[in-house]
This record gives C-alpha cells, sequence and structure tokens, in this order.
C-alpha cells in the first residue's frame, strides 16, 4: 500500500534543529491521517506522499513551513490569580487568547517567567523561528476506517478519541474559565 489520501501513516521520526543538534529523539512515533487534514506539517505530507512501506527520507523546515517565525504580540501578562496553582515556568496551558469569546482561538501558552503577581505566558510554539530538520521512516500504512475520515483523525485501536481529544465538543465553553486547568506537558 502506498500513501495516499486517508491513509494512516505511521513515521518514526528524529526532530533536530538545522545544525543537526537534536531536539525530540520520537520514541513514540507519530501516527496521522494522511490527505490534508492538517493532522502534521504539509512538508511532511509531502515528502511522504505516494511512498511506502520502509521509506525513509531527511527533510528540512524554514520556521514558516514548520512552526512559524516568533511573534511578540503573542507574549502575555497575566495576574496570577487567573492561573492554576501552583505554577512553573515550562508549565503550558491551553487557553483563549484575550477576552474574546470564540474559542476555536484556544492557542496553547507556556509559562516563561513568573513575579509576585504575574505570570508571563508566551504563546508562540517553543519552536517558533527554529529551522528543523526531520529524519522520517515509515513503518505503517493502512486504510483508514469510515469514522477516522469522517473525524479527520486517527482513532487508537478500540476506535476510540485519546483522552485528551474534545475537538467534537462545542459545550466546553459554560465554565468562564480563561485557562483551563489542564496541563499539557
Ligand atoms: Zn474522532
Amino acid at each position: 500500500m502506498k500513501i495516499a489520501k486517508n491513509t494512516v501513516v505511521t513515521v518514526e521520526y528524529v526532530l533536530s534543529d538545522a545544525q543537526g543538534n537534536v531536539i525530540e529523539q520520537g520514541n513514540d512515533p507519530m501516527i496521522y491521517l494522511h490527505g490534508g487534514y492538517e493532522n502534521t506539517l504539509p512538508k511532511i505530507e509531502e515528502a511522504l506522499d505516494g511512498k511506502e512501506l520502509g521509506f525513509k527520507t531527511e527533510i528540512q523546515l524554514e520556521p514558516e513551513d514548520a512552526f512559524g517565525e516568533y511573534d511578540a504580540e503573542l507574549v502575555k501578562v497575566e495576574p496570577r490569580a487567573r492561573l492554576p496553582s501552583p505554577i512553573e515556568v515550562g508549565m503550558q496551558f491551553e487557553g483563549i487568547p484575550d477576552d474574546e469569546d470564540d474559542s476555536d482561538d484556544e492557542m496553547i501558552f507556556t509559562v516563561t517567567d513568573i513575579a509576585d503577581d504575574k505570570v508571563v505566558l508566551d504563546g508562540n510554539h517553543p519552536l517558533a523561528g527554529v529551522a528543523l530538520r526531520f529524519g522520517l521512516h515509515v513503518t505503517e500504512i493502512r486504510a483508514a476506517t469510515e469514522d477516522e475520515i469522517k473525524h479527520e483523525h486517527v482513532h487508537d485501536s478500540y476506535g476510540h478519541h485519546e483522552v485528551d481529544d474534545d475537538e467534537d465538543d462545542d459545550d466546553d465553553t459554560d465554565s468562564g474559565a480563561e485557562y483551563r486547568t489542564h496541563i499539557i506537558h
């Protein structure tokens, strides 16, 4: 089977910066639904499209093709009282920028500094502004199920959503809390 639209692809990967320093040795392979569903970076899909089991390659991505340029406007200072406690530098939160109601703009913020009563949150991806190199190795290809295609993401072997997979829920905006207490990382 070749990698094509609506196949589920398992890829072992090593992520390095442009100088070859390893950022992430993917101990868990990436498993994604191929075909433009934004489950992975478009350049990765492009490199793997039409390829077969066992295919290996290395691709280099400029920041604009990876996690974007660094945007200083995504750095926010928030009162500490609005965030869960205890809190420490490096924690990540899902949140909604500003006080706007449209929850589609939910982003991941990383705590980068803590003062007495203020917390600095950076909405840039930790790899924003970094050119990246991906070593890729395709280890499994299978046809996606109907449900997976309908939901536009991969389900686990029991047909269930992952625990944190809540994008199909539209009823999580009633809490009034700007930041979820769920810690990502
Ligand atoms: Zn689903």
